[in-house]
């Protein structure tokens, strides 16, 4: 499309607006995108704010400190694999406290695009706990006192019936608002972002964000952007180059690993999905509708027992990977877990690779066990409704050492 065809009175890509919210005076207001259009994507946004607004030595868990989540010009646009998020502010628990970033899937980053906003930058500290709502360009400041205190889970089952099943919520838990330096936020349920971000937010007493966005994301050449969406789907997501093979001998590779975590294959199926199992088949390079069922995560998790519990492959906004896998296991909810369990990364099997992986013979329970998965779902829920998921699991093996 030549540039005489776009519309002046649009934003292309970039929504062009950033969210203020002050919770020492409870204030909103609104800046614009463009100083900050050069260092291109969420990661640059956020670091260029915090660069330019928090002093080098502020204590992070102090009023001074900012939090910003910040998206990116491709995000919510239709592009593949642009949905993450990234979280930056001053680090709670490295040497110097200096500037990190947490980054997260799920679907924040779409939401917070979709409602009109590139970045957000939360700033003081509320006196109360408090959760932000933002519905397009309205945002309001909302007591949380009923759900302070809640695990993750729970907390965005409360705010999604309070404010509607199609705001996205993202959340401490317990570990956050105790400031616990390993603390995450987790946003749609399963999706965690590290870094100790969720300690900063629990300083500030702000329990959750909670995000509708009803508006479209513009682009300059629409068609340019699909066909390139397509290629990108076919010929590098959807291909078998860069050494990613299939974990078993298939009709039509010529190589294979079993270290793969593209486990799909003849006869595996997604044995509790609506409607009747899903065989995940054989999934061959350049077919774009079939990527999703390349990497059954549970099976690679868990072994040939978590065939039975699983529901579906599940994972972020415009990601065809989906690469973590939703559960129903019955007995995680008796033992204190989640009934339907999952998460993007680590809590999927925390309790195989550290505990089982360290320990070895020194626990009773057998790797790929019907035992081994139970406790991973049992230890994957309680560490996410504490909000405690932590840079790849780095606490786990912790206690494993302990
Ligand atoms: S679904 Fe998995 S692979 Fe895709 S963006 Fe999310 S974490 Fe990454």
């Amino acid at each position: 499309m030549a540039d005489s065809k776009l519309d002046p009175g649009k934003s292309y890509g970039w929504t062009g607006k950033i969210l203020r919210v002050n919770l020492t005076d409870k204030t909103v207001s609104v800046t614009p995108t463009d100083p900050y259009k050069e260092y291109l994507g969420g990661m640059g946004v956020a670091n260029k704010i915090m660069y330019d607004e928090v002093a080098p030595g502020t204590d992070p868990l102090s009023p001074e400190n900012k939090v910003v989540f910040a998206v990116g010009p491709l995000t919510a646009t239709g592009v593949p694999l642009a949905g993450r998020t990234t979280i930056a502010s001053l680090s709670t628990y490295t040497k110097d406290h200096q500037v990190v970033d947490a980054h997260t899937g799920g679907m924040i980053g779409a939401a917070i695009k979709k409602a009109g906003w590139d970045a957000i930058i939360i700033e003081g500290a509320s006196d109360e706990p408090v959760y932000l709502k933002i519905d397009d360009d309205d945002v309001e400041i909302k007591p949380a006192d009923k759900v302070w205190g809640m695990g993750t889970r729970a907390t965005t089952e409360a705010l999604s019936r309070r404010e509607g099943t199609d705001f996205c919520v993202a959340t401490i838990g317990p570990a956050g608002e105790n400031l616990l330096p390993y603390a995450c936020i987790i946003n749609s349920r399963n999706h965690s972002a590290g870094a100790g971000t969720a300690s900063v937010l629990g300083s500030k007493k702000l329990k959750a964000l909670v995000v509708r966005g009803t508006q479209p994301i513009y682009v300059a050449d629409p068609q340019a952007v699909a066909d390139l969406s397509d290629y990108m789907l076919r010929e590098i997501v959807g291909s078998n180059n860069n050494h990613v093979v299939p974990s078993t001998q298939q009709e039509w590779a010529e190589y294979f690993d079993k270290g793969s975590r593209w486990t799909a294959q003849k006869g595996l199926t997604w044995a509790l999905a609506e409607g009747g199992p899903i065989e995940t088949g054989e999934p061959k390079p350049g077919e774009i509708n079939t990527v999703g069922y390349r990497c059954m995560k549970s099976f690679k998790d868990e072994g040939p027992e978590a065939e039975k519990y699983t529901i579906k492959m599940d994972g972020c906004h415009s990601c065809p990977i989906h690469c973590y896998s939703d559960m129903r296991v019955p007995a995680s909810a008796a033992n204190g877990g989640y009934e339907i369990t999952g998460n993007t990364c680590v809590p999927n099997f925390p309790f195989t690779n550290y505990m089982i992986g360290i320990l070895g013979d020194k626990t009773p329970v057998a790797a790929a066990s019907e035992d081994a998965l139970v406790w991973d779902q049992v230890t994957g829920s309680v560490m996410d409704d504490l909000g405690l998921w932590c840079n790849y699991g780095q606490i786990y093996r912790d206690i494993a050492h302990c």
